[in-house]
């Protein structure tokens, strides 16, 4: 695979544009995104917000003309100088409160990362989370590198038809205008390791992608070396078929370590986010046994550097294979870990209290010193799943404990809100955002001033959903009805409600049309009417949540709703950046104890958008009453039948009753306090507490340092 060396000769004064461009960094600053779009904001506009391609396609006129402005030069040399004090500065959180502890970086396998809508490898929540915590990592100074996947046509692009059936694009990502790099060559991805597939060598190239101080690598099969059909082997992200998604899973876990070996990387932990990476674990026991330790002895020493999250909290959900396709990719395998095919397999079936099928989170759960679930009920559901691995011990001592997600905030602040908070909790509020005390002062902020900063990111959100559906009409066949569906018609007076994730039968995205009569009545209420904002892809293979995606779309065209039910194509992080900041009220109803955490509400209340959601997942530990509102009770409560109807019915009065009313109750300014109380409630409760600072600092204290042993506790002693 080429990269083009193509890039614009930059005039000297601001010739370190490119390096910017290419570390993801200038993302998650706004001052970096505004850089960017001040050189040429069309441009900007068309390339996606890219700056690599931006810079290819410029006009040189356009840079000679930003290198002589006084204020593009001014915002350039702050902007320089934060990105190199950023990158060099040691004075971090965490070299500063843990010297010396770790000899070398933290190594972090996920099958997916979301770090920029440009860079399309993530399908959900999972991939959020990966790519939030490589930011957060570099912002707290915790040394890491990513181990992932490069999919060159990544995660499909969603295009709905005209009667509501979703259908698949997939484009292959010019590698000539993406912020990554070739490892170990100028230009081609180049074969770095190998690992056999089924009696065959496949290669594995890698790219590198700088998120701060993070470095990705993200793994690629098309090099040279590889027949065509292995060259597509990564070429996209879950693949239904099991026997592709082994041999991804053992290019990600096996090939991963050895990319790291051939890269001379010497990693102090290795953490394996949900089960696909957990082949990873293997290869590393393979290495003690080649260095001559017993099978043992070597699984004793890999758990000791291990770190494992599971985010399944249901078990179906896990990632398992039949024992012959373990048999097929292994039987070459196993022997070499100075072990037998029973043996082998029951690394995947935990001594027989499986069924015959391997289990990735088993052999994650078995090879790892250290556990974690991603939310306090998780951790809970969790301990009860797995409790039979360790049925000598009592439920509550299954060795797997949670930390909470978080969100990176900078990530997902809206530049208005993150002006609002520089103003009112001091410039330096970014430093201290996991800080409970410094948000008490939201309560400062005037209402007036909130509500309007709100009310612009609602007209923003409007503007953009317009600007989508305009580029829909254009350049597609696609009939009025599907324009209209797409937010034409929505009021930015009215109350919003979004309903936005991946579209999946547990999420239950149809909940709220249980009653359809009812819910028109609030829709078309004359006076204080809402409306709701629907955006999701479902998984290709999932026919059932593809139904449940035709019945919202095809309520979203109906003409009975006037136009107030929308459904919004192509969800991405993107769009989620204007969903989270726009709407004014998120809503979530997965059926009790299968959300593991759920963080999209997180990004919501940094911004001002009260939380409406079951009590499942991180809500149960964020609801306190007065930051937003709990559909129903917390677990427990229902027999799953009596689920879907009890809390279709709270949910339909907690809207008539409580939220539409607050909604609209305002004064002669049009401001409704009531409401802003709900909004400041919401950011300080929740922001301190659900940031990925948070999350960082936790796996650090609670996982990272621990496991890095001795040496770190004879630091913290002193
Ligand atoms: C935050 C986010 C998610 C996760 O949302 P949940 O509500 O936790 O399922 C998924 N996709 C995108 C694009 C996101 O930004």
């Amino acid at each position: 695979m080429l990269k083009q060396a193509a890039r614009t000769k930059l005039p000297k004064r601001i010739d370190r544009l490119d390096e910017l461009a290419h570390n993801l960094w200038w993302s998650w600053h706004y001052q970096g995104r505004e850089l960017f779009r001040a050189l040429d904001y069309t441009l900007w506009l068309t390339s996606g917000r890219n700056p690599v391609k931006q810079l290819r396609d410029i006009n040189p006129d356009k840079l000679q003309a930003a290198a002589s402005d006084p204020a593009f030069l001014a915002s350039y040399d702050s902007i320089m100088s934060a990105f190199d004090a950023d990158m060099s500065d040691d004075n971090t959180w965490f070299t500063t409160k843990y010297p010396d502890v770790l000899q070398g970086p933290i190594s972090y396998f996920s099958m997916e990362f979301a770090i920029h809508s440009s860079i399309p490898i993530y399908a959900g929540g999972l991939g959020i989370l990966a790519g939030d915590i490589c930011k957060e990592a570099s912002d707290l100074g915790l040394p890491m590198v990513g181990v992932g996947f490069m999919y060159p046509q990544g995660y499909f692009h969603q295009r709905i038809s005209a009667d509501g059936w979703q259908e698949e694009i997939y484009r292959q990502l010019d590698f000539s205008e993406a912020p990554m790099a070739p490892v170990l060559s100028s230009q081609w991805c180049k074969s770095l390791a190998e690992v056999q597939l089924d009696n065959r060598p496949v290669y594995i190239g890698a790219w590198q992608i700088q998120v701060g101080r993070t470095t990705l690598y993200l793994l690629d099969t098309n090099v040279e070396e590889n027949t065509p059909q292995d060259r597509q082997l990564s070429a996209r992200l879950y693949i239904a078929d099991r026997e592709l998604r082994i041999q991804q899973e053992i290019v990600l876990g096996i090939g991963g370590v050895r990319v790291l070996r051939a890269l001379g990387i010497k990693p102090a932990l290795w953490h394996a986010n949900e089960g696909h990476a957990a082949f990873m674990m293997l290869e590393r026991i393979r290495e003690e046994v080649e260095q001559g330790a017993t099978f043992d002895k070597a699984v004793k020493k890999v758990r000791a550097t291990t770190i494992f999250t599971t985010h399944t909290p249901v078990p179906a959900g896990h990632d398992v294979f039949s024992s012959q396709l373990v048999e097929k990719y292994f039987h070459n395998y196993w022997g070499s870990l100075g072990i037998d095919q029973g043996k082998f397999l029951g690394l995947g079936q935990g001594n027989g209290v499986g069924n015959q099928a391997f289990n990735m989170t088993i052999l994650a759960l078995g090879t790892a010193d250290k556990c974690n679930a991603v939310s306090q009920l998780h951790g809970t559901a969790s301990r009860r799943m797995w409790h039979m691995l360790w049925p000598d011990i009592k439920e509550e001592k299954v060795p797997i404990s949670h930390v909470t997600n978080g969100i990176h905030v900078p990530t997902w602040i809206a530049s208005e809100m993150a002006r609002l908070y520089e103003k009112y909790l001091g410039k330096d509020w970014m430093d201290r955002h996991d800080d409970p005390k410094l948000w008490e002062r939201v309560m400062d902020i005037p209402d007036e001033e909130l509500w309007a900063v709100r009310q612009a990111l609602k007209r923003k959100l409007k503007g953009a959903m317009l600007d989508w559906a305009q580029q829909r009409w254009t350049e597609a066949e696609v009939m009025p009805q599907q324009v209209l569906a797409m937010g034409a018609l929505l009021h930015p007076e009215v109350l919003t409600i979004g309903f936005v994730r991946r579209f999946a039968e547990y999420k239950r995205p149809a909940l709220i049309f249980q009653d359809v009569e009812r819910l028109k009545r609030l829709v078309k209420d004359r006076w204080r009417p809402i409306q709701i904002v629907f955006a999701g892809k479902s998984h290709p293979a999932d026919f059932p949540s593809k139904g449940l995606l035709q019945h919202v779309y095809c309520l979203a065209t109906d003409r009975d709703f006037h136009g107030r039910i929308t459904f919004m194509e192509d969800y991405d992080m993107h769009m989620a950046r204007y969903l989270v900041q726009g709407v004014d009220v998120w809503l979530n109803v997965p059926r009790r104890l299968n959300e593991a955490c759920g963080t999209s509400g997180m990004k919501a209340s940094l911004n001002g958008v009260p939380h409406l959601s079951v009590l499942d997942g991180w809500w149960y530990e964020g609801y306190n009453g007065e930051n937003g509102w709990a559909i129903g009770d917390g677990p427990g409560t229902y027999s799953s039948e009596e689920e879907d109807r009890a809390d279709a019915e709270a949910l339909y009065r907690l809207l008539e009753e409580k939220i539409v009313p607050l909604y609209y109750d305002r004064d002669r300014g049009g401001v409704p306090h009531n409401w802003v109380s709900v909004i400041k409630e919401a950011i300080s409760s929740v922001v301190p507490k659900f940031s990925a600072r948070r999350m960082i600092k936790d796996y650090t204290e609670q996982l990272y340092v621990p496991a890095a042993g001795l040496r770190a506790r004879r630091h913290i002693s002193h």
